[in-house]
């Protein structure tokens, strides 16, 4: 044992820095079968048009076999997708064996709205809700709650609480949410979530693994003990995921820029190269003990797919008709 594993181990903090320092690496190829294949879900958003909806059911159909534990639907900014999210939910429950859960958020509805809207989903027999703040629609400045809504995610995790027994999923930033005043705020809004009665927290992507890791020991000590579910986004297009991660406060570090450097007009290689990077991100998680994974698909299973296999997720049979 080296000095910093001597330190490590003198600390008392077993998981954490022990870890890092003599904890497991990646194995090589296959996963070792030790290991239990992961527990997954999956995120879609709600389809605009009619070749987009053909994509979604296409792209759940291709990934259902894998049975998720859930798969989620997302609500797009200040409720805009409300119908179509609802559809999509519908359809979910009708027409799959998958467990659905709904993204709901706080923006521009008052909290009676919010409850109708939540109280519907349970009608139709969606019991697992993702609760969210939302950010400002576009073009208006800082996010500003409605007068009679639920101000903060917290909130919206106890009312629907009130509503009914929901599972309550929330949202956690290994990098702080771009507004927040400061790390330890943010992490003790996740706390208030997770003490509001959600039992889940499911991260904003990140690229970098240590990143994650470095969060969970945060969590751990701050007394979280619910999973905190990596968020993990296979990226297709570089570009748009660089323009983006610049609004949502995830860093995208500069070897990947050197990773898809020439590939602007090979999107082939360039899924390749995906695959293999978030294949890496997942294994180096997986190696260091996460066994649970959240997967924004952007409606398209290939990617999801491929790196789920090389988790050890295999195709369940469907049951008997
Ligand atoms: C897994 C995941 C799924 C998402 N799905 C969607 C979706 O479907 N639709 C959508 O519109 N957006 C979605 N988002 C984006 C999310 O709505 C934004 O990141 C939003 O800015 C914050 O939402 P939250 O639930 O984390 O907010 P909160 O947990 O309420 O936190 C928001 C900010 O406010 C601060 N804060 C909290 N409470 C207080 C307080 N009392 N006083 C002052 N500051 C406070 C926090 O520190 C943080 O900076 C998703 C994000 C993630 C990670």
């Amino acid at each position: 044992m080296n000095h910093l594993a001597d330190h490590a181990a003198s600390a008392g903090t077993p998981g954490t820095l022990q870890r890092w320092l003599t904890g497991p690496r990646v194995a090589g190829l296959p996963v070792p079968t030790e290991l239990p294949p992961p527990a997954l879900s999956f995120e879609f958003f709600p389809p605009r048009t009619e070749a987009l909806e053909q994509q979604l059911w296409s792209c759940v159909r291709r990934l259902e076999p894998l049975a998720p534990r859930f798969v989620s639907v997302t609500y797009g900014a200040g409720g805009t997708t409300q119908e179509r999210t609802h559809a999509t939910l519908s359809r979910l429950v009708r027409e799959t064996s998958l467990t659905p859960a709904a993204h709901l958020t706080c923006v521009g509805a008052s909290q009676g709205e919010v409850d109708d809207v939540a109280r519907r989903y349970w009608a139709d027999g969606v019991r697992h809700i993702v609760a969210l703040r939302g950010d400002a629609p576009a073009g208006e400045e800082g996010y500003v709650p409605h007068p009679q809504g639920y101000a903060y995610a917290a909130d919206l995790v106890a009312g629907l609480k009130r509503v009914a027994d929901f599972e309550i999923s929330v949202a956690a930033y290994p990098e702080t949410h771009p507004t927040a005043s400061s790390a330890q705020h943010d992490l003790d809004n996740l706390k208030r979530k997770i003490d509001a009665g959600a039992t889940r927290a499911i991260t904003q992507y990140f690229f970098d693994t240590e990143v994650f890791l470095r969060f969970l020991d945060r969590c751990h000590a701050a007394g979280i003990t619910v999973p905190i579910v990596p968020g993990i986004l296979p990226v297709s297009n570089f570009n748009q995921v660089r323009k983006f991660s610049a609004m949502c406060g995830a860093s995208v570090p500069d070897w990947m820029g050197r990773l898809f450097e020439g590939l602007d007009d090979d999107p082939e290689t360039r899924r390749m190269v995906a695959a293999a990077l978030a294949a890496e991100q997942v294994r180096l998680l997986q190696a260091n003990g996460v066994d649970e994974f959240h997967f924004y698909t952007l409606n398209r299973a290939d990617l999801t797919y491929a790196i789920s296999h090389i988790l050890g997720a295999r195709p369940k049979a469907a049951p008997a008709a």
